[in-house]
């Protein structure tokens, strides 16, 4: 079963702008997904038509099998966590938790009891315990996301909506948090959305990840599928640090061609015709004295155990990723301005016709 499914939605702002073109995609029950794209590519609009923050223009929208297209925000059953984590400054973090449960009346009224039981449960969850009787201003940024966190959790939702939760912390809590919203996960399950820029926070969240590109849906599948096989060019040069290697070209009887470069395709691809991008990534571009494809080295840049670099082959810009502990022979060889061969015809090789 799934507990979301966007049918054809579409959303056009009023001033014409389509943010989400025809969406199509079913998350399902338990699933981390995450929806990821560059900025202004319609991730938040798919989030926020699925909160109930704005009409559906066109399509349907259902949570747990049922259209929820005109029903309010409060009534859809989901928690939400922002960027901005918009704590009550002046509660505690314990009455942070406990806050929405408290508002509840009528039908969804939740006991005391009920209330305290699912603050503990939350504060174990999320290792808030020494800091339940502070202020949101006495805590780090971290702790101050883990709380936003835990107040969508204890209301249960049937859905948990996160849009880039992580982009006010730096890069050192980011790297902390993101291994803790996987964890934290594992331990309650509720399906999730996630929406997110950055493909690092995709790749290492995602039980799947669903690529968008103005609007539309380019490829949705478990993280490495869509690195390993990307449905388009957009999706290889999305996925990936440094971007994968994508020249334009046409390929004829086996060998493919981009202005002056050209080389031999390797075997899996060599029976396309006509014109094609063709992709490596940075990794699997081998640099050495064999290889028939010759460049200049044009720059390399060392991050430490890596090195990228650039090289101008035929006027088409590569690069290859060498790395420290690899030993393969790149990198050996690469000084700045020194002609090199690589060998572009990998078995990871890819050509798109888009
Ligand atoms: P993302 O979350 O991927 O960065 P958004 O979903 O926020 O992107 O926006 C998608 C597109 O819709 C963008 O072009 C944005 O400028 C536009 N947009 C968002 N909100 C509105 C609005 N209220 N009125 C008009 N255009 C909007």
């Amino acid at each position: 079963m799934s507990d979301v499914e966007f049918i054809e939605t579409t959303k056009v702002y009023d001033d014409g702008t389509v943010a989400l073109d025809s969406l199509s995609l079913r998350v399902r029950k338990g699933e981390f997904l995450v929806l990821l794209g560059p900025s202004g590519c319609g991730k938040s609009t798919a989030l926020r038509l699925l909160a109930g923050l704005e009409d559906i223009t066109r399509g349907e929208i259902r949570i747990g099998g049922s259209r929820v297209n005109d029903l309010p925000p409060g009534a859809r059953g989901l928690g939400m966590v922002f960027q901005s984590y918009a704590l009550y400054p002046h509660m505690t973090v314990r009455a942070n938790l406990a806050f929405g449960l408290r508002r509840n009346r009528g039908d969804t009224r939740v006991s005391e009891a009920e209330i305290s039981a699912r603050v503990e449960e939350a504060t174990e969850l999320l290792d808030l315990r020494k800091v339940l009787e502070k202020k949101p201003r006495e805590l780090s940024g971290g702790q101050q996301q883990r709380v936003a966190i835990g107040r969508a959790l204890v209301r249960r939702p049937k859905v948990l909506l996160m849009d880039e939760p992580l982009s006010n912390l730096d890069a050192r809590l980011r790297n902390r948090m993101r291994f803790e919203l996987r964890r934290l996960h594992e331990a309650h399950g509720t399906t999730t959305l996630y929406v997110t820029h950055d493909q690092v926070e995709a790749m290492t969240l995602a039980d799947r990840v669903a690529i968008i590109s103005e609007g539309r849906l380019q490829q949705s599948s478990r993280p490495l599928e869509a690195y390993n096989r990307p449905a388009n060019s957009f999706v290889a040069s999305f996925l990936g640090t440094p971007a994968m290697n994508l020249i334009e070209g046409a390929a004829e009887r086996g060998v493919f061609t981009a202005g002056e470069l050209s080389f031999a395709l390797p075997e899996h691809l060599a029976g396309w015709t006509g014109p094609g991008i063709f992709g490596v990534r940075p990794e699997d571009v081998r640099i050495g004295e064999s290889g028939d494809v010759r460049c200049r080295v044009g720059g390399v840049e060392h991050l430490g155990s890596d090195s990228i670099y650039h090289l101008d082959a035929g006027g088409n810009w590569i690069r290859a990723l060498w790395h420290r502990s690899g030993g393969g022979a790149a990198g050996s060889d690469g000084e700045e301005h020194r002609d090199v061969r690589v060998d572009l015809a990998v078995p990871s090789a890819l050509i798109f016709k888009e």
